[in-house]
């Protein structure tokens, strides 16, 4: 795509929102390898803060900490859907931003709307610097904040039950019923902040209730095709 204000070329950007337990990170991620396209998850950046806030020893309830950790975190992912290491500064985080801790705690940091201004401004950036020729960036708020104007838009759902059973056995977890609340706790917190559970204007839905993951790559990969079609 080329930018209108400068004549860049620019990668297309496939904006897909959605709750925790959607699938919306791994259909994400699965459709990027297919098309040959970047990924960006978005919800590393806010765990890899929550996991840099901890580290200082401090706690993400404390918005004064959490700004101070934001303005010195030094935060790199690449695009790749085949190498989606997470560092800040010179430690590899990626395995440690998906402990229940940092689950527990990011959405401290999700909730101040200086640190949503600050990543928001970094995903941009990666995406306007990144060689690929389209990028999928998943989130809670990319099309309507990060991405509004995106070709392509999608908000992934599916049944809150479905979303608990999905996230229970991804985490290999023995007690469901306390991975569900655990669910079910950070979805309300965080749709205080941004909603993600209604399709803004403009937005397709996929309800992935009732398909597998096959399917749902397959459904996701159709609404771009469509949506390329209309915008070719
Ligand atoms: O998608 P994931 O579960 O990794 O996101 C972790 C947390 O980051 C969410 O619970 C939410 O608090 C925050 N988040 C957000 N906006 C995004 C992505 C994630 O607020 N675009």
């Amino acid at each position: 795509m080329t930018d209108p204000s400068t004549s860049e070329t620019v990668p297309f950007i496939v904006a897909v929102d959605g709750p925790a337990g959607s699938g919306k990170s791994s259909v994400s991620k699965a459709v990027a390898r297919r098309l040959g396209y970047g990924f960006l998850d978005t919800g590393a950046a806010y765990r890899a803060l929550a996991w840099h806030v901890l580290d200082r020893g401090d706690d993400t309830a404390d918005e004064a900490a959490v700004l101070a950790a934001a303005a010195d975190f030094p935060f790199r992912q690449g695009l790749d859907p085949d190498d989606r290491v997470v560092h800040v500064g010179d430690v590899d985080v990626t395995a440690a931003i998906r402990e229940p801790r940092v689950s527990g705690a990011v959405s401290g940091v999700a909730r101040v709307p200086a640190v949503r201004v600050q990543v928001n401004d970094a995903f941009r950036r990666i995406v306007r610097e990144s060689a690929y020729p389209a990028v999928v960036v998943e989130g809670r708020d990319i099309t309507t904040v990060v991405a509004p104007d995106a070709p392509v838009r999608i908000l992934l759902t599916a049944a809150p039950e479905v979303r608990a059973a999905r996230r229970a056995a991804e985490l290999g977890a023995e007690d469901a019923g306390a991975v569900a609340a655990a669910l079910h706790s950070r979805d309300a917190k965080d749709s205080a902040v941004v909603d993600f559970l209604t399709a803004a204007e403009g937005v397709e839905v996929v309800d992935s209730t009732d398909l597998d993951f096959d399917q749902t790559i397959d459904a996701v990969i159709a609404v771009i095709e469509r949506r390329q079609g209309m915008n070719a």
